[in-house]
């Protein structure tokens, strides 16, 4: 049995349904019946991620602990692989499998996940998965706003009691906020950490301008050797250096909630599942607490993990990034391959990789909210973010 959601929310006037406006992440909060919250729910109405830290995890991050101040509350971390990836999976499939260990030991009634439309590999379609096949047929990331929190509504009509949900910072901060209000007994979350998202209309304009071939593309990812890796149809990969993207293209072309957001790393799931604080090709796993535990335990026999690593001084390379990124400086293409071979050798390596990426997203996402949003800049960029940015010099 797959639960979609249905079209009720739909009868509200579109202006009353988004009250983010242009920074809304489509989240899906505001086509439920849990809208009457979006005021102190939704992610860009309302930060409040240190209390909401406290309520899951016991406490808020410590700032002054440079590992907590980073990568949020957590009781361990480690970089991890699955010893027999899922094949089509965005890595090794870890999500997915651990989101079928807890529904089929009856840990959870039923996951949230998001499988694709038919006729479109990249347009979301939220579900709440009550069988394995449903989850695995929601693996692999569709790289567009996702409205995850849709199907929520339907929890409380199922009478589901436990639940997975599994999903981005955005769409789990309203998660949190409204959590109390679901009648769970138990809820469990899984989540990525996310970044540069697009609708599926700006994906388009990023497929177009950046890949030989955008309709074949079946996968994407940014990676830790400064490449956006691409996978086609055929099996074939295609590896374009971060310098050599056409900036001036594709400055607008990120969602406006994602150029606002300072919650990359999912600082409210219980385990977070990503890559980039690991070696290439290993997942990186954060542990925010017990329930997160809970699930890591789950797949131990079927994965093998490494400690974390760091080597490396980012400082520089993201103080250089942040007015090449304001000029939308675009090196020629063999410029760009020297750049990526070179900084891929000297350049951040595991969790300084993570620092770097963190650093570069909060100082150009500050100067993003400074710009268009000044109002919203003291309440909006948690101190944890605003101490992340004061190591940079920024531009007015
Ligand atoms: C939009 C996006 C951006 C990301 N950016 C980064 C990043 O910058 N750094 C990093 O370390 N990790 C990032 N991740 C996480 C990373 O790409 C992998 O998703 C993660 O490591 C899990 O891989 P897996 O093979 O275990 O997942 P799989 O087993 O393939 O499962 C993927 C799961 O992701 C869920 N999902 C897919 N698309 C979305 C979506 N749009 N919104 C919410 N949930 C979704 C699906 O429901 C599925 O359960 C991002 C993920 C997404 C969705």
């Amino acid at each position: 049995m797959t639960l979609v959601p249905h079209k009720k929310a739909k009868a509200l006037k579109p202006s009353s349904r988004r009250p983010a406006k242009e920074l809304c992440s489509e989240c899906g909060l505001c086509d439920t019946y849990y809208i009457h919250y979006v005021k102190e729910a939704c992610a860009f109405i309302n930060q409040q991620i240190p209390n909401l830290e406290e309520q899951t995890h016991g406490r808020s991050r410590d700032l002054e602990q440079s590992d907590d101040l980073y990568f949020g509350v957590h009781q361990d971390m480690m970089a991890a692989r699955k010893t027999e990836p899922i094949p089509g999976a965005q890595w090794t499939g870890i999500v997915s499998t651990i989101a079928i260990e807890m529904l089929t030991r009856g840990m959870v009634e039923g996951v949230v996940c998001v499988q694709n439309t038919e006729d479109d590999r990249f347009q979301p379609k939220p579900i709440i998965a009550t069988t394995p096949e449903e989850i695995l047929a929601a693996k692999v990331n569709k790289p567009t706003l996702s409205p995850n929190l849709s199907v929520l509504e339907l929890v409380e009509q199922s009478g589901m009691k436990r639940l997975l949900v599994i999903g981005v910072g955005c769409q789990i901060q309203a998660l949190r906020a409204v959590e109390k209000k679901l009648g769970l007994e138990k809820l469990y979350v899984l989540g990525t950490p996310c970044t540069d998202n697009v609708t599926r209309a700006g994906l388009q304009k990023f497929l177009d301008t950046t890949s030989r071939s955008p309709e074949t593309v079946v996968y994407y990812e940014f990676m830790q050797d400064f490449n956006v890796h691409f996978k086609h149809e055929d099996g074939s990969t295609e590896l374009v250096p971060f310098f050599g993207l056409k900036t001036n293209q594709l400055k607008d072309v990120f969602a406006p909630s994602c150029l606002s957001c300072f919650d990359y790393v999912n600082s409210l799931a219980d385990l977070v599942v990503g890559y980039m604080g690991a070696p290439f090709g290993w997942q990186w796993i954060v542990v925010r607490n017990d329930r997160g535990q809970e699930m890591l335990d789950l797949v131990q026999d079927k994965i093998e993990t490494q400690p974390v690593t760091s080597k490396g001084d980012r400082h520089q390379a993201v103080q250089q990034s942040i007015p090449a990124y304001d000029k939308a400086v675009t090196l020629p293409m063999w410029a760009a391959k020297l750049m990526g071979v070179v900084i891929e050798k000297i350049g951040p390596k595991g969790l300084e990789y993570a620092r770097f990426s963190i650093d570069s997203h909060f100082t150009r996402n500050y100067l993003y909210v400074k710009r268009n949003h000044p109002e919203k800049l003291e309440q909006h960029v948690p101190d944890y973010a605003k101490r992340i940015v004061s190591q940079y010099k920024l531009p007015e």
